[in-house]
């Protein structure tokens, strides 16, 4: 990348994010000043608002590439705006989860960000979609659906992993399973008391592989379906996924695809990219290599023990 291929459009939440990371973006934007490139910064917290100032520079032809920073919900919306052009997207994470950019190897140190702009290595990234509704990373329904809605009716500003706790918490006491129906491909697979993830990414939140063998680029959909009734098959459940042992199990359905349906006849919550989704039933369909994104040369989804001791760093 030269500072003769056009200038840079830069999308900020400056909402998102602790104090530190907030320091990176203001640092990696004096470096870009320095190598001498053109930059048009723009300050959103509205997430249709970074949709729409994505949407818009897409096809404006003196811009060579997008840089957002922000959490999982500004790089789904900016990731949506770009849908189709071909301007790179590369990511400063500045969220709670991060949980495509962890997906793709980011780190938020100011020397990595740097050493992935200076690599420009670029992987296509497909989009997933959930009736109207875009998402990069992994959506749920039922249990992680409450979770995320009290997480959501409690949010004030930057949240941080505490602020998912008494979610958690209250939710694993309280939900009741109920029945739930999945078509894969046009084909009912379950229909039984379960949860239900779907995505594009092979670690859900604090890094646990639920659909461990997606792949961000393949153009197929990972979906996966626990058979759970009561709080001990959830824990066991929790245990094995953790163990990446999941897959084997007979009470677990795994498939990777192009379409899926989900429905209920209670009334239940879902979740994409850990906000909260519409209402079922559900179609969750994949736009194969929708955008172009920048990637740690060698980059690896960040694991689980580096994630939690993010935490408390
Ligand atoms: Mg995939």
């Amino acid at each position: 990348m030269k500072p003769e291929n056009g200038y840079i459009f830069l999308i900020i939440n400056t909402k998102a994010g602790p104090s530190s990371e907030k320091l990176v973006v203001k640092k990696f934007i004096e470096y870009l000043q320095q190598k001498g490139f053109q930059l048009k910064i723009n300050h959103t917290e509205s997430l249709p608002h970074a949709q729409s100032l994505a949407a818009e520079v897409a096809v404006k032809y003196d811009c060579s590439m997008v840089i957002v920073a922000g959490g999982d919900g500004t790089i789904r919306e900016v990731a949506h705006g770009l849908e189709g052009s071909d301007k790179p997207m590369m990511i400063i994470p500045c969220g709670t989860e991060n949980l495509l950019a962890n997906e793709l190897g980011y780190k938020t140190t100011l020397k990595n960000i740097i050493s992935i702009f200076e690599a420009q290595v670029i992987r296509p990234l497909d989009l997933c979609k959930a009736n109207d509704k875009f998402f990069t990373s992994v959506g749920g329904v039922g249990f992680d659906g409450d979770v995320v809605k009290l997480v959501d009716a409690q949010r004030q500003g930057n949240i941080t992993h505490l602020h998912y706790f008494w979610p958690i918490w209250k939710t694993f006491w309280a939900y009741n399973f109920p029945k739930i129906t999945v078509e894969v491909e046009g084909k009912i697979v379950f229909s039984d008391r379960g949860l239900v993830f779907f995505g594009n990414i092979s670690r859900y939140a604090l890094g646990i592989p639920i659909l461990q063998a997606a792949d961000f680029g393949d153009g197929l959909l990972d979906v996966c379906v626990y058979k759970c009734s009561n709080q001990a098959t959830l824990l066991l459940h929790s245990l094995m996924t953790v163990l990446k042992s999941h897959r084997r199990r007979k009470s677990v359905f795994y498939k990777q695809c192009k379409k899926i349906k989900i429905y209920s006849e209670t009334p239940m919550m879902t979740e994409l990219d850990g906000d909260p989704g519409p209402q079922l039933p559900l179609e969750v369909t994949i736009i194969p290599q929708a955008v172009k994104v920048l990637v740690p040369p060698q980059g690896k989804p960040v694991g689980m023990r580096t994630r939690i001791f993010r935490i408390f760093e």
